[in-house]
């Protein structure tokens, strides 16, 4: 499942093939037949939300988005959808991200490579057409949404959700998602209030998307370790300062893999204390791996995938362990209450009893 940077990566996408632009929509699967309402509307725009995707679509060009008879077509790919992009050279994501190669998450085909990667792990998958072959473009099957603009077409397949909504229905959407560290408008506040009145560990807490919204596995297991946190501890043992300080750590985390596509949670002087160990690395390519120029996989986390590896910090055997359907990483030395109570309470004395 795709962690919410991509989520805003794809809306990113999305609004620089298509934005401004009267575009053909279809459902060659036939169980999107709403798809049809908004055949040779103008794609308005698109955002992210947590791992919600609106794209808005309006009947004329002098439609503004926020006008009533607006619609957005509501996404979440869930575990199994994925976005194919297909298009003249440069189409879209190029435009996007302003990279000549576009690879975007963690597990994609490069551009031009054979149709039929999955690109499904993390939502996406890019073609770029040499010539004008990608309008001959038969759809899979599967295919539930089909968009053709100008340029370049996009194939959403395998969504665990694909429906129209109105005003209504997107305000509905944002008011029951917890506030996204990508989003302008996000109020972090509402985050640290609903950590704080929580008996549920602060690990369960970052994964449910009515309290935080986009972060995943791996940007949950990671800032616990920047924060020094037991996964364990509930959120009502924490101090404000401290919650305010996870969600203060995600904002640039995030927006850094919203920009290249890839997850990089180590600070500089950490990334080469095994260069000797051989280290897993099952199911974390990312984006660039081949690329000499960015921070190799096996040296983008503290503690994800790293089980029975040493911690890069303090050396200890980092664990693993079953929270929230999802496997959760932890330094049992660096994250115990007590490291973290130490260090808390020589910096916030008059805080401390919060820990107690
Ligand atoms: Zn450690």
């Amino acid at each position: 499942m795709p962690e919410g940077h991509t989520v805003h990566r794809l809306a990113s996408a999305l609004e620089a093939g298509f934005g401004g632009q009267r575009v053909r929509t279809s459902s060659p699967q036939g169980r999107f037949p709403e798809a049809a309402d908004i055949d040779r509307w103008v794609l308005a725009g698109a955002e992210a939300a947590g791992k919600q995707l609106l794209i808005a679509f309006v009947p004329e060009e002098s439609v503004a988005p926020g006008d009533p008879v607006t619609r957005w077509v509501r996404v979440h790919l869930g575990l199994y959808g994925s976005w194919t992009f297909a298009g003249e050279p440069g189409f879209a994501l190029a435009h996007a991200i302003g990279a000549p190669r576009v690879r975007i998450g963690e597990r994609e085909s490069p551009v031009g490579a054979p149709r039929g990667g999955t690109g499904a792990a993390d939502g996406y998958d890019v073609h770029d057409a040499a010539t004008d072959d990608w309008r001959d473009l038969a759809p899979r099957p599967t295919t539930r949404l089909r968009i053709i603009g100008r340029h370049g077409l996009a194939d959403l397949t395998g969504p665990t959700a694909c429906e129209i909504v109105d005003a209504e229905g997107r305000r509905a959407v944002l008011e029951r998602l917890g506030p996204d560290p990508l989003r302008e408008d996000a109020d972090p506040e509402r985050f640290v209030r609903r950590v704080l009145a929580s008996r549920s560990a602060i690990g369960v807490l970052l994964m449910n998307q009515d309290v935080i919204a986009g972060v995943g596995n791996i940007y949950r297991a990671e800032a616990l370790f920047r924060a020094r946190l037991d996964p364990f501890v509930p959120g009502k043992y924490l101090t404000a300062g401290m919650v305010r300080g996870i969600w203060e750590d995600l904002v640039p985390l995030m927006e850094y893999g919203a920009r290249t596509g890839r997850i990089v949670t180590t600070e500089p002087e950490h990334r080469d204390v095994e260069a000797r160990i051989m280290e897993r690395s099952r199911g974390t390519r990312q984006n660039g791996d081949e690329d000499p120029g960015v921070v190799a996989r096996e040296k983008s986390f503290y503690v994800y995938h790293r089980q029975s590896l040493p911690c890069r910090v303090c050396g200890t055997i980092i664990r693993s362990a079953e929270m929230a359907a999802r496997t959760v990483y932890w330094c049992p030395r660096c994250q115990s209450v007590r490291s973290r109570r130490a260090s808390w309470t020589r910096e916030h004395p008059a805080e401390a009893w919060a820990l107690a």
